[in-house]
């Protein structure tokens, strides 16, 4: 059996933070749990703990080949790539990186809003081809600050989305599982109600089966030709084909996506559009976020091979 405890797991890792994880613990590395197999069975017996990032789902066939393994630290807040039962089932733990992403993410989540509702990217292609001097201004477009908005999942992230459009004096909106402390915000039991109510929807859930089409096609419909879907959560938590129908009849008015069922490769049907705003999934990523998430990652590996307490379990 191999003296090697930690395997980094994820063609997503950047080398720089392959080689924090490897400064701190000697290391193998596959590109993903399905290249689990791959590893010499004596190098696998040894493993302890996995450090983990990406989308590439985690099942407990791949766990099974390692027979140590006590702990998955998954680089980001969002674990529903992990089959957390069947590592529960394994007693192994999972833990993930909340908090420190936040900011970044509630950032992100504004920008789209801003961006798509006052018609950044044409005003950007009109200064920056020479065609605002040959053709004049862009048409007006659509103010942000004091319109009603409706956060779905008042989590960590949604929070800071609510708190950040609170200051543009907004109308907060949210629905949740449960009614939070929030004097002055209206709370509504399900997304077709809020979707109704709003202006903005912006999506903030967690990922995985469980949340899966949560923003359904009614929710989409209920927004109406006003409404403006924002989503920084996971592809899954939206109707995606009943979002682009809704987005090519412009029966409601636009979207800011940085999240998509089947990234990254787009349902071509986003290409054609012009009432959108798209990103690559970018929204935790900063360097100074992507470190603190680093950091955390590994602090958990650390910790558990110590034998000390994880910092942030899910499980
Ligand atoms: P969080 O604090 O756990 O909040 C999650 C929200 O989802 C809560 O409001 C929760 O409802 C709701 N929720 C959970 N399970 C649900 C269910 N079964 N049905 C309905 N609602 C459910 O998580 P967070 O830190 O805010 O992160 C939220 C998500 O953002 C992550 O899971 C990840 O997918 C995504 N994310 C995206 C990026 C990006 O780059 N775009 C970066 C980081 C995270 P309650 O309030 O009732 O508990």
């Amino acid at each position: 059996m191999s003296d090697t405890q930690l395997l980094i797991c994820g063609t997503a890792f950047t080398q720089e933070e392959r080689d924090r994880l490897g400064a701190a613990h000697p290391a193998l590395f596959v590109g993903g749990p399905d290249e689990m197999g791959s590893l010499d069975e004596g190098l696998r017996a040894g493993i302890r703990a996995v450090a983990f990032k990406g989308h590439t789902p985690f099942g407990g066939e791949a766990m099974d080949l390692l027979p140590q393994l006590g702990v998955i630290a998954n680089f980001g807040v969002g674990y529903d790539a992990i089959d957390v039962t069947a590592a529960s089932a394994r007693n192994i733990k999972v833990t993930n990186t909340p908090d420190v992403l936040s900011d970044d993410v509630a950032d992100l989540a504004v920008a789209l809003m801003l961006a798509q509702a006052r018609t950044m990217i044409l005003g950007h292609a009109q200064a920056a081809s020479g065609r605002w001097a040959t053709e004049g201004a862009i048409p007006l477009n659509r103010k942000v600050s004091g319109s009603t908005v409706g956060i779905v999942g008042l989590g960590r992230i949604g929070r800071e989305i609510a708190d950040r459009l609170a200051a543009f004096k907004m109308d907060i909106h949210y629905t949740s599982r449960s009614e939070k402390e929030t004097p002055g915000w209206t709370y509504h039991g399900d997304v077709v109600s809020l979707a109704k109510a709003v202006d903005f929807l912006v999506i903030a859930l967690v990922g995985g089966p469980e949340t899966k089409g949560h923003v359904s096609r009614e929710a989409i419909e209920a927004l109406g030709p006003r409404g403006v879907v924002v989503n920084i959560s996971r592809g899954s938590t939206i109707d995606e084909g009943a979002l682009l129908d809704a987005l090519e009849a412009r029966t409601i008015a636009g979207a800011g996506l940085d999240v998509f069922e089947n990234e990254p490769n787009l349902d071509p049907r986003f290409q054609k559009l012009d009432n959108v705003v798209l990103q690559p999934h970018q929204g935790s990523g900063t360097v100074e976020t992507r470190t603190d998430m680093a950091v955390l990652q590994l602090d958990n590996v650390s910790a558990f091979l110590a034998g000390r307490d994880l910092l942030t379990p899910v499980n």
